[in-house]
């Protein structure tokens, strides 16, 4: 039975005991609560399965892979071009995020969106399985990375302290170079963001190349606004496919964090509200473009 036929199944559970137990106010009260949670369980649970779609897509398209070859690609023909230019100094390095950069963790969005859970329900014992799998092309790429005496570094914000020891697991498993406790850089209890990882490695290394799928693989946006990090895009246009190489997640990543002004906390009605008001469409009656509202 999965989770939407289960809560359906709860809900109409609860209806048949409202009606056993009309005379008992606090019972009532308890039904009343926990019909509540369940509301908010279904919305969670719709929520969810809006995301079938960006997993399906992130799974199961060419164009998805392709689009992973063609970021590796541009990617080795840029640091072709930094060893070239090398004449000594500081060691060439790069950074990859490690999370839809390096590891394909779908697996776990699907589970989410199938069972109407969301993140951190779950990603402990994904991450602690070390099941994922490398994506398309950065193997390869991280192998010729390695073979020109190229640092590589992973920087990532899966926890340091719980994720550290089953990550270079899953990343030495896959035969993923360099992948140890050195080069393994995770965010640490009280650490905020990547900048101050990023400045370590350039106090010993010339960092040439840094790889994501979101834009705080690169920088901090001055603003985390759907503005501000558009700005940032339009700043930084010229280093994509060269010292930046990002990659697809339709699935999650702070452009959806946008959507909800930054605060996951609210209620999975508003957020599903938000998304539904973030997008532009056109009306074939009016023959205008409109926002998407909420009926
Ligand atoms: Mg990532």
């Amino acid at each position: 039975m999965n989770q939407w036929t289960k809560t359906s199944a709860v809900l109409l559970a609860l209806g048949l005991v409202t009606t056993s137990v009309p005379h008992d106010a606090q019972a009532g009260s308890d039904v009343a609560v926990q019909q509540q949670q369940m509301t908010e369980e279904d919305a969670t649970a719709q929520l969810a399965s809006q995301n079938m779609m960006g997993v399906a897509w992130y799974q199961n398209s060419a164009e998805a892979k392709a689009l992973y070859a063609q970021g590796y690609n541009s990617a080795k023909e840029a640091l072709d071009e930094q060893i070239k230019k090398h004449k000594g100094g500081k060691k060439l390095a790069i950074a990859l995020d490690i999370d839809e950069t390096v590891l394909d963790n779908s697996p776990y969005q699907a589970y989410n969106t199938l069972q109407g859970a969301s993140f951190p329900d779950g990603w402990h014992e994904w991450v602690q399985s070390a099941q994922a799998k490398p994506v398309y092309g950065a193997k390869d790429f991280l192998k010729y990375a390695d073979e020109h005496d190229v640092e590589i570094f992973y920087v990532s914000d899966r926890s340091h302290e719980e994720d550290l020891q089953a990550t270079i697991k899953n990343l030495k498993q896959q035969g993923l170079p360099q992948s140890d406790e050195a080069h393994v850089l995770l965010k640490k209890e009280g650490e905020h963001g990547k900048t101050e990882r990023r400045d370590r490695i350039k106090t010993e290394y010339r960092l040439v190349q840094l790889f994501g799928d979101n834009l705080l693989d690169f920088d901090e946006p001055k603003v985390a606004t759907l503005e501000g990090r558009e700005t940032f895009v339009k700043q930084h246009e010229d280093d994509f496919g060269s010292r930046y190489i990002i990659f697809p997640n339709p699935m999650y990543g702070s452009w959806e964090a946008t959507l909800y002004n930054n605060d996951y906390s609210i209620s999975a009605e508003q957020k599903s509200e938000l998304r539904q008001s973030s997008i532009t469409y056109f009306d074939p009656e009016t023959q205008q473009l409109k926002q998407g509202a909420v009926k």
